[in-house]
């Protein structure tokens, strides 16, 4: 009871990539390893994604879309383990309760499928159909019952590049996944989900910084016994960027913002940058708990490092380090 007080508060769904989120959570959860999302409209009017996961059997089908009925959430302490917003039990409750939703959802063991209809909350239809391992799950006109919400919805055009930020951040987290991503009928990104982190960056970062990248050598230091490490890829000199989108840094495995990572990155360039252009990597650092303190937020996640001139040091050695090596 408690828990599902503590996690009742809030809403879930305050814009259409919320809803994407959601969604794609939920089928990364369910072990997917292909994900299609298409959107159009900014979400507005459809948003649709297909896994290949476990799918929901047909008699769980109706508890799935109840408030808090997470199959995730058992204890108390479990709360405090969360780190992701959508394991709370409510999202495809909210969902339904601002859309009419339409799912196909078949797990492995089930002969067939089982297809359903959801409008105001209420499961309206629900027959079995023939349709592949995994779940769809298709939003129709977000919040067009509530006006109010609609209206505090940015345009098309913000509401999709929300979409596209937030896709793109999960396709570099989740390197094991084949994404796909669709915005009115246009296909805006692929990945293989082959686990190389070079491959993601071929299909995600532009070809004119992707080809310039090179994997760095990893360096690493001991901080009372315990390593600290940085590998990824940098692009070369000449691969700059008028802004800090394709700076990608990942601690310990969790894609963070940092603006004092950033700077340092920068500030290691700065000798043979042209003024007003960014660095472009995806960095990876692995660092002891002890020295970081990480705050996660549904918009980002952001990072503090206990001891700043460690990382400063390290960061700028693995720069100076594999900044002049020849590409192919
Ligand atoms: P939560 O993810 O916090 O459990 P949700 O409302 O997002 O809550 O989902 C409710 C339940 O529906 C999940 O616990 C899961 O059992 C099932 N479910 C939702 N999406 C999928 C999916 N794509 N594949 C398999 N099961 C799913
Ligand atoms: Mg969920």
């Amino acid at each position: 009871q408690n828990v599902i007080n503590q996690i009742a508060a809030g809403e879930v769904i305050e814009a259409p990539h919320s809803a994407v989120k959601e969604l794609v959570e939920n089928a990364i959860d369910a072990e997917s390893t292909e994900i299609r999302i298409e959107i159009s409209k900014g979400g507005k009017e459809l948003i649709k994604v297909t896994d290949n996961g476990m799918g929901i059997a047909a008699e769980e089908l109706r508890t799935a879309f109840l408030p808090h009925t997470t199959s995730k959430l058992r204890k108390l302490e479990d709360l405090e383990k969360i780190e992701s917003l959508g394991f709370r039990g409510e999202a495809l409750a909210s969902i339904v309760s601002v859309s009419k939703v339409e799912i196909y959802t078949k797990t492995n063991e089930s002969e067939v499928g089982v297809y359903g209809v959801f409008e105001e909350g209420n499961l309206i239809n629900c027959k079995p159909m023939g349709c592949p391992n995994g779940t769809t799950i298709i939003i129709h006109n977000l919040f067009s019952k509530t006006p109010a919400r609609l209206k505090y919805l940015k345009s098309d055009g913000v509401e999709s590049s929300k979409i596209t930020e937030l896709i793109t951040r999960m396709a570099l987290s989740k390197i094991n996944i084949a994404f796909q991503y669709v915005n009115n009928n246009n296909i805006m990104l692929t990945t293989r989900g082959d686990n190389s982190i070079q491959s993601v960056v071929e299909t995600i970062f532009p070809r004119e910084l992707s080809s310039s990248m090179i994997a760095g050598k990893e360096v690493d230091v001991l901080n009372h016994g315990e390593k600290i490490s940085i590998t990824g890829l940098i692009g070369q000199p000449h691969a700059t960027r008028g802004n800090r989108s394709y700076q990608v840094f990942f601690v310990n495995n969790r894609l963070v913002k940092s603006n004092f990572l950033s700077k340092i990155f920068e500030a290691a360039y700065k000798d043979s940058l042209m003024i007003n252009r960014y660095p472009v990597g995806i960095l990876y650092f692995s660092i002891p708990s002890t020295l970081i303190d990480v705050n996660v937020h549904p918009a980002k996640t952001t990072v503090k490092f206990f001891d700043e001139k460690i990382i400063a040091d390290l960061f700028t050695e693995f720069v100076q380090t594999n900044l002049f090596q020849q590409t192919n």
